[in-house]
């Protein structure tokens, strides 16, 4: 049984992970301040005698004794990381700065959930992880990129100057339930529209790609991740190859809810990247991992999920 600390617990992802950590016999600690988490996303572990919540913002230093850290406090959704960019960067830089000063004192073992964000509007495709990136640092996004970015850096730092040992993994767009209904991400944006019969917003015409990753694969390659020895660190992308317009994804959603949703177009927001696929050979030879759920199994679920949550709640 190895004792976890897991920052971000609460949000979409850090509350799949906690719930995993458990299911293979870890004491687990879910760290985070509620500012895009819920409750309700790990209200089901709280039953459970190994499981801890701790209300606390990453910018300040915690002390814990612990053997792992997976760091995940950060909004990901544009629009939350837009909401105060100031504490964007800062949960971002101070949140890294204090996680891998714990880990040097207590000799832990810590993860960074980096972003293919770090890549930009990617002019090589698809990313692979020597590629450095086309990151715009004064635009609207960067206070998510460029902190993503320095976040990277100081891993490398921790590592070189203090012996820290450090897991950078580069997640790329993942989507499932308990993602935020009201996140403003696309495939939550898509499914809440469809189900509602509300037009779909189309930001720009569409053509932009993505490729979309079920939150279990995500999972699995971080526990994968965690698990190797010192001597690979990454930074290790982290994503599904299948690529999708963002077109095809609407058009995929609306047929697979039956929706009479319209499709309507908004100007594309400014530094939204055009195209965002992961080459994953570094994952398949250091990890043997790479994504198994397709994409619609894995919206079959989101969608599954959003459902149960407006027959909960009419008003959500
Ligand atoms: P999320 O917004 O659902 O979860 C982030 C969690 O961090 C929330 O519970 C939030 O309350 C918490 N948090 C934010 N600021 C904090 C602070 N200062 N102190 C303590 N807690 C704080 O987002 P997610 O999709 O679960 O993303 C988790 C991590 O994975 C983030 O670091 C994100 O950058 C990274 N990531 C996610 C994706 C994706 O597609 N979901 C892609 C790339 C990287
Ligand atoms: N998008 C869209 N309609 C929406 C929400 C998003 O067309 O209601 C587009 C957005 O402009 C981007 C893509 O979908 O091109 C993915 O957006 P998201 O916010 O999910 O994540 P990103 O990959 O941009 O960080």
């Amino acid at each position: 049984m190895k004792r976890i600390l897991v920052t971000g617990g609460a949000g979409f992802i850090g509350s799949h992970l906690c719930k995993r950590l458990l299911h293979e016999g870890n004491e687990v600690i879910s760290l985070d301040n509620y500012f895009t988490g819920q409750k309700r996303n790990i209200v089901s572990l709280m039953d459970d005698p190994y499981f801890e919540v701790v209300r606390h913002d990453v910018t300040s230093p915690y002390f814990v004794e612990v053997d792992q850290i997976f760091n995940l406090a950060c909004p990901a959704s544009p629009i939350h990381y837009q909401y105060n960019p100031i504490k964007t960067v800062k949960t971002s830089v101070m949140g890294a700065i204090n996680m891998l000063g714990l880990a040097k004192r207590v000799r832990a073992k810590v993860l960074q959930a980096s972003t293919s964000e770090v890549y930009g509007d990617p002019q090589v495709h698809p990313q692979t992880e020597d590629y450095w990136g086309h990151v715009n640092p004064v635009g609207l996004r960067s206070c998510y990129d460029e902190g993503k970015r320095v976040s990277e850096t100081l891993f490398m730092n921790y590592h070189h100057q203090n012996n820290v040992k450090i897991k950078i993994i580069r997640i790329f767009n993942t989507y499932g339930p308990n993602m935020h209904p009201h996140d403003g991400r696309v495939v939550s944006n898509f499914i809440m529209q469809a189900l509602r019969g509300k037009d779909i917003t189309i930001y720009g015409d569409g053509r932009q790609t993505r490729s979309f990753q079920y939150v279990d694969d995500l999972v699995e390659g971080m526990i994968k991740m965690m698990a190797t020895g010192d001597e690979f660190i990454g930074p290790v992308n982290i994503g599904n190859p299948i690529e999708f317009t963002i077109l095809e994804l609407a058009e995929k959603i609306i047929g697979m809810i039956g929706s009479k949703s319209k499709l309507i177009y908004h100007p594309l927001p400014s530094d939204d990247p055009m195209q965002r696929n992961p080459d994953i050979s570094l994952a398949k030879e250091k990890l043997n991992w790479e994504p198994k759920i397709p994409l619609e199994k894995g919206l079959k679920k989101t969608i599954q999920y959003f459902e149960n949550l407006i027959r909960e709640d009419k008003n959500i």
